[in-house]
């Protein structure tokens, strides 16, 4: 049998889609941005750290033709789910390009079955931070980032490690809408998007350096990540800056953890996964800050020799 014979076969099977893609008008989010692709990165919930579905993309091709054409519309019963496989995941469209959630309401006429795989609400309560980052983006700057997944397909688009835009989305939503606005709504492609902007190409973790970057582009806009003089020296100056605090903290077992202070959340978490400060009082925190503000100003005005801001 011809490979087409049998993929024709199979498609015959796959029930007729409902929409699940937002409606025109309505907003656009990171989990089903268009109608050429969806992430379904987080399905099931519960699943070994650094997982990717595109790693075993053909088995699961095989294993989503079957739940789709396995599924019954109308059934109620829980059928928990074993093993790393979800049986509510399929196509939700003829041309097999969107992978999602068979229970989600958007396909049972605003019914949420999603508690017929056992996991109680953690289907429908669960959004990744990139996600939740993403929604607080406007419509422009969603589009707008949304360029550098032009040609993904719904694997490709749902790999951490292949999506740059989850990587950008570390950075914060305040700065990928500055940079947005920046662009003035100019269309920009991935290739396009990563010779313009050098910056982007660090392997600094950006949810750990948001906090410093933001406050740079807070003071010089953002024309100093598009200078191919900047990565280098912001990760000499991150180095510099991490030794200059390690010398002015200590360790205190009995401090509040960092994550619960009530000071700015990218700062804190600069603290912890940059600077590894886990537990710290509010007067230390305070005083990292200080220092770490002072010598951000320092570096933008005298590090950046000969840097053109
Ligand atoms: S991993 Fe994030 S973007 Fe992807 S489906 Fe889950 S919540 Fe949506
Ligand atoms: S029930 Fe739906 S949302 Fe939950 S893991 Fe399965 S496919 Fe994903």
């Amino acid at each position: 049998m011809s490979h087409d014979r049998s993929s024709q076969i199979r498609r015959k099977h796959i029930p007729e889609p409902q929409p699940l893609i937002p409606e025109p008008g309505s907003k656009i989010t990171l989990c089903f941005p268009d109608s050429n692709k969806s992430c379904f990165a987080c399905c099931p919930p519960i699943r070994p750290a650094h997982y990717e579905h595109i790693q075993y993309k053909n088995i699961i091709k095989r294993v989503l033709r079957e739940n789709t054409s396995a599924f019954t519309r109308g059934g109620q019963g829980v059928r928990p789910i074993t093993g790393m496989s979800c049986w509510a995941l399929g196509y939700l469209d003829k041309e097999c390009k969107l992978i999602g959630c068979l229970l989600h309401p958007g396909r049972n006429r605003g019914k949420d079955l999603r508690y017929r795989v056992g996991f109680g609400e953690k289907c429908s309560r669960e959004i990744c931070p990139e996600a939740r980052e993403f929604l607080k983006l406007e419509k422009e700057p969603r589009r707008f980032w949304l360029q550098l997944t032009d040609g993904l397909d719904s694997f490709s688009y749902s790999s951490r490690k292949v999506n740059p835009l989850f990587k950008m989305l570390g950075w914060g939503a305040e700065l990928l809408a500055e940079i947005a606005r920046a662009e003035g709504g100019v269309s920009l492609s991935r290739d396009s998007f990563s010779l313009s902007y050098p910056f982007f190409s660090t392997p600094l973790n950006p949810k750990a350096h948001a906090y410093i970057i933001e406050s740079m582009v807070k003071r010089k806009g953002t024309g100093l990540l598009r200078w191919q003089g900047f990565r280098q020296r912001f990760e000499v100056f991150s180095r510099y800056l991490l030794v200059s605090l390690e010398k002015n903290f200590s360790y205190c077992p009995d401090a509040p953890h960092t994550h619960r202070l009530d000071l700015d959340r990218r700062f804190l978490d600069y603290l912890r996964l940059a600077a590894g400060i886990t537990r710290i009082d509010v007067a230390a925190a305070l005083k990292m800050k200080e220092i770490v503000d002072r010598e951000v100003v320092k570096f933008l005005e005298t590090g950046g020799f000969n840097a053109p801001w």
